[in-house]
């Protein structure tokens, strides 16, 4: 089985985010690292792996030169090999623009030999959510979105979706694209061996003109929406003590509470 995982390489969330003048992310001069939530896709492609003797994972990711960590990252985990695109053309990319390269990079390895295409529930930056279901669209394969449990047999794929009120057992027939939440299983931590092994592991760079994808179909002028303005969340304010010295404390608790409609 050929599994393609798609990895984001995002800026460090426990980092101050930074906003170029164009309301872009500063994606170049921030720490970065593998989107937490693409781990988890990184584990479930290499549990299946596991359960299918013969099979081969491919880390793919579209980014900066940083980005290439992402890609590390997952063949530390234990995936066979990566695919980096990286060209300056796709900077400020939206999610339309993301998930084509993404689906010329995949038809590039091998749209008819890939079985599966495992992306995380969102990245940790944009939280769009959408780029699994464009890539479907634009692979012309079905998805199984949100997956916490995946279930493989043959072809056959279920995955569990979790909803507000209800729970979907969700089937479909790979090839297919699929995502995964948080709550697929814990991801792996790269062993000693793993992260050496790593360092052999082939990766290949393509750029946009290795892909057939023009200039001008990718990068913030090609971009359908644009961020608008970005400001700074408000420092928090303190909070508000209420003391109980004249055993009042209860009614004074109850009234705040109340005043800010939480009872
Ligand atoms: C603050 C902010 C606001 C933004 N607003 C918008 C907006 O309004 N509209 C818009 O179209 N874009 C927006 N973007 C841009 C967005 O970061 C990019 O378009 C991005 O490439 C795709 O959206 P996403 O990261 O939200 O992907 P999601 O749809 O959240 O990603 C889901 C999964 O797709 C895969 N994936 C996504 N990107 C890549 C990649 N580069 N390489 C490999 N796999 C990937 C991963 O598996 C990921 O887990 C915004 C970004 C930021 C930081």
């Amino acid at each position: 089985m050929n599994i393609v995982v798609c990895v984001k390489h995002v800026p460090d969330a426990t980092a101050d985010r930074h906003f170029e003048d164009d309301n872009t992310v500063d994606r170049v001069g921030v720490d970065g690292l593998l989107s937490e939530l693409d781990e988890y896709a990184v584990e479930q492609a290499l549990q299946l792996k596991e359960k299918n003797e013969g099979s081969e994972v491919t880390v793919l990711t579209v980014g900066p030169e940083q980005a290439a960590d992402a890609i590390r990252k997952g063949l530390q985990m234990g995936a066979d090999k990566g695919v980096h695109v990286v060209d300056d053309a796709v900077a400020g990319s939206d999610a339309p623009a993301t998930s084509l390269v993404l689906a010329k990079a995949v038809e590039k390895i091998g749209r008819e030999n890939v079985d599966l295409v495992v992306c995380g529930m969102a990245s940790t930056d944009g939280s769009m959510s959408v780029v699994p279901a464009m890539l479907a669209e634009r692979l012309d394969l079905p998805q199984v979105t949100f997956g916490s449990v995946i279930e493989m047999q043959g072809k056959e794929v279920r995955i569990k979706r979790d909803g507000d009120t209800a729970t979907e057992i969700i089937g479909g027939t790979a090839p297919l694209v699929m995502s995964v939440t948080d709550q697929s299983g814990e991801a792996r931590y790269p062993s000693f061996k793993g992260i050496m092994a790593a360092k052999k592991k082939p990766v290949e760079t393509w750029s946009l003109s290795d892909l057939g994808v023009e200039a001008s179909q990718v990068g913030l002028a090609a971009a359908w929406t644009e961020v608008v303005e970005t400001a700074a969340r408000p420092p928090r304010t303190q909070g508000e003590i209420v003391t109980d010295e004249d055993g009042s404390g209860a009614t004074a608790l109850t009234e705040f509470l109340a005043s800010k409609k939480f009872i």
